[in-house]
C-alpha cells in the first residue's frame, strides 16, 4: 500500500473517458494544474497535480477512487488496479448482457421453460390423436439453451472467464450443467409414446463427445448418432439440411429452439431486426404449434441482426447500431 502512495502514474485519459466525464485545465506553462471530474474541482490533497514534459500526472488511488473505482495494489507483481464496483465484466459487450443472464436466471424464464414445455407435451398428444401410428412422429429440438441450460458457462464468461469451445465444453462437464426444467421429461414423453427425438445442434465436432456423454447423464432418450446431429467441420451454420434429413424419412409434428434458426431458414439476420420481426408474422400461426421457441435473451441471431451480421463491423460501430434501433422505436422520434 505503501508502495502505491509513492507511484505517481500517468493516467491515459481515453480510459477514463469511457466511464466518466473528465476536463483537464488548460496545461500550458506552470506546474500547477486544476483537476475538474464532473463539474467538480478534484482535490488530491497533498498528492498534487502537476505537469512533467507534456504529460500530466495525477496520483492513481486517489484520481480512481474519486470517481468511485475500487484501487488495489499486487505488491508481488507490481500492479495497480483500478475497477468500477457497478461493472462485474471487463468488456463493453460482456457487461451489456449481465441483466440478460440474470433473467433466464429468474422464475419468470422458468415458467417460461416449463410452460414450453407443457405446451409441447399437449401438442404432442394432438399429433399421437391426428397419426395414431406414432412410429413415424418425430420431434427436433436444438439443445443449447433450449434443453440444457447454458447459464454456467455465461455466468462464468460474463466475469472475464474463457470464451472458446474448450472453455465450454468444460462448462458442459461440469456438475454445474443442467437441463432445462420439463426438458427430459418431454423428450422422454415423446420416446416412450412411440416418437423419434432428434437434436440438431451447432455445437462444433470437437464437442461430440462431451454431448453424446452428458445428454446421456442427464437422461436424454436416443442419444446416438443416428439422432444427435452435431455441427461437423466446415458445415454452414444453416441447421436446413439437417432438418431435411429427418424430414425425408419422419413426419416432424414439432421443432423446438431458441433461435429462429432452429426453425427454418426464413429470418436471416443479415436482414435486419424488423425484416425478422415480419417474418416471423408470416407463419404466424406456427408459434405454439408447430414451432415452440424458448426465450434466450442473452445471445442469439436476433443480437446479429442488429448489425446486419455485419461481422467486420467494429464494437463501437455495433454500439451506434444498437442507438439506431432504439432511436427507430423510440416515441419522440
Ligand atoms: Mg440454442
Amino acid at each position: 500500500m505503501e508502495n502505491l502512495k509513492m507511484k505517481r502514474v500517468l493516467v491515459v485519459i481515453a480510459i477514463i473517458v469511457m466511464t466518466t466525464s473528465v476536463v483537464f485545465a488548460a496545461p500550458v506553462i506552470t506546474d500547477s494544474v486544476n483537476v475538474v471530474l464532473q463539474g467538480k474541482e478534484a482535490d488530491f490533497g497533498d498528492k498534487g497535480v502537476y505537469l512533467e514534459d507534456g504529460h500530466i500526472y495525477v496520483p492513481f488511488r486517489q484520481f480512481f477512487e474519486s470517481i468511485g473505482y475500487d484501487v488495489d495494489w499486487d505488491a508481488a507483481s507490481n500492479t495497480a488496479v483500478a475497477k468500477d464496483p457497478l461493472r462485474i465484466s471487463s468488456y463493453v459487450d460482456r457487461e451489456q448482457k449481465v441483466d440478460a443472464a440474470l433473467w433466464q436466471l429468474s422464475a419468470e424464464a422458468r415458467a417460461c421453460f416449463i410452460q414450453a414445455f407443457n405446451l409441447a407435451t399437449l401438442r404432442f398428444d394432438q399429433a399421437l390423436e391426428k397419426y395414431p401410428d406414432a412410429t413415424n412422429l418425430a420431434v427436433i429440438a436444438d439443445i443449447d439453451d433450449t434443453l440444457v441450460d447454458g447459464v454456467m458457462y455465461t455466468a462464468d464468461v460474463l466475469q472475464d472467464g474463457e470464451w472458446t469451445n474448450d472453455a465450454f465444453g468444460r462448462s458442459l462437464a461440469s456438475e454445474a450443467c443442467k437441463p432445462l426444467p420439463g426438458a427430459v421429461e418431454f423428450m422422454n414423453y415423446v420416446v416412450d409414446n412411440g416418437g423419434h427425438v432428434f437434436y440438431i445442434t451447432n455445437r462444433v465436432s470437437s464437442l461430440r463427445e462431451v454431448t453424446f456423454e452428458t445428454m446421456e447423464k442427464m437422461g436424454f432418450p436416443m442419444v446416438d448418432e443416428d439422432h444427435i446431429f452435431i455441427r461437423e467441420d466446415g458445415m454452414a451454420s444453416s441447421k436446413e439440411s439437417r432438418r431435411n434429413i429427418v424430414e425425408k424419412d419422419y413426419e416432424v409434428v414439432m421443432i423446438l429452439g431458441d433461435n429462429l434458426e432452429d426453425f427454418a431458414d426464413l429470418f436471416p439476420p443479415s436482414e435486419g431486426v424488423q425484416a425478422r420481426r415480419d417474418a416471423v408474422d408470416e407463419v404466424y400461426d406456427m408459434w405454439g404449434d408447430k414451432f415452440i421457441i424458448l426465450p434466450n435473451a442473452v445471445y442469439g441471431d436476433w443480437e446479429k441482426a442488429v448489425y446486419n451480421y455485419d461481422r467486420s463491423k467494429t464494437l463501437e460501430e455495433r454500439m451506434q447500431d444498437k442507438k439506431a434501433i432504439f432511436d427507430y422505436y423510440k416515441y419522440t422520434r
